[in-house]
């Protein structure tokens, strides 16, 4: 999968989020994006999961031009995963399994299906069955991230965007979760879109580098350019 942004520019009110900006997002590899608060890091990768509904310029997925319905609302992007900055904003239901099971039962996996891809996918994220009962407001900051991050996985996305995995997490279990992330997109070459203000994991982990400034991308390029002690 190639994703292209091309001229796209989003304003909001008086303010412009974006300002004609292009950019190609190639499978395989881990991307960091980065810039100051507002920079905006945020609507670009919302833009890209088609969370944003009006947009100017074009975003084509492999060459196709995302389609519009008739309202010119776009289309939320399928095969691609969107954890949200904070997880209290996506985890909902009454037990970690019924949080597991909520979008693979809309697109109709069977209880066998679903049971299935709850065992692939917890010893990803590092979680054990015995979290499946419990209710999301029993569990660590630590785990709730780890369980909106399953959640997400359980659709088995080829382009996964991240908005600040790790914020608030202590350093062991950032380590931890950004290995475990890295193990999942090395594998059948899976792309990761990772906002992120920690220059030492992006250094770390990352391909490749976007960097935003005041709406504009102001540069897109290997990591190892940008740090050179790697
Ligand atoms: P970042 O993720 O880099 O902090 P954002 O993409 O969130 O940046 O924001 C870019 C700019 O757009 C900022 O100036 C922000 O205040 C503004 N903005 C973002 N979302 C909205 C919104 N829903 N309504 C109005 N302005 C917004
Ligand atoms: P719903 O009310 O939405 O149908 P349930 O909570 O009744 O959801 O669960 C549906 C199925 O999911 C049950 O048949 C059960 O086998 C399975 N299930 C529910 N909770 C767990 C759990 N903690 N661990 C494993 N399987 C579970």
């Amino acid at each position: 999968m190639v994703y292209q942004l091309s001229n796209v520019s989003v304003n909001y009110a008086n303010q412009v989020a974006l300002n004609n900006v292009s950019c190609t997002i190639q499978e395989g590899k881990w991307i960091s994006v980065i810039g100051q608060t507002g920079a905006g890091k945020s609507t670009f990768v919302q833009v890209l999961k088609g969370l944003i509904p009006s947009f100017d310029g074009d975003y084509l997925i492999n060459q196709h031009p995302i389609h519009r319905d008739n309202k010119g609302q776009l289309m939320v992007v399928p095969d691609i995963g969107y954890v949200f900055q904070y997880p209290e904003h996506q985890l909902f239901e009454t037990s970690v399994y019924k949080e597991l099971a909520f979008t693979p039962k809309l697109s109709g996996y069977s209880h066998q299906q679903i049971d299935q891809a709850i065992d692939l996918i917890l010893p990803k994220v590092g979680l054990s069955k015995e979290i499946l009962p419990l209710a999301p407001f029993q569990l660590s900051g630590g785990q709730k991230r780890r369980v909106a991050i399953a959640s997400v996985l359980m659709m088995n996305p080829k382009l996964l965007i991240l908005d600040e995995p790790t914020a608030g997490l202590d350093p062991v279990s950032r380590k931890f979760l950004l290995r475990l992330l890295k193990e999942w997109q090395q594998q059948d070459n899976r792309t990761i879109l990772n906002v992120s203000h920690q220059m030492n994991d992006v250094a770390e982990y990352s391909d490749e580098v976007i960097v935003f400034h005041e709406g504009h991308l102001m540069a897109h390029c290997d990591t190892s350019i940008l740090f050179l002690e790697q």
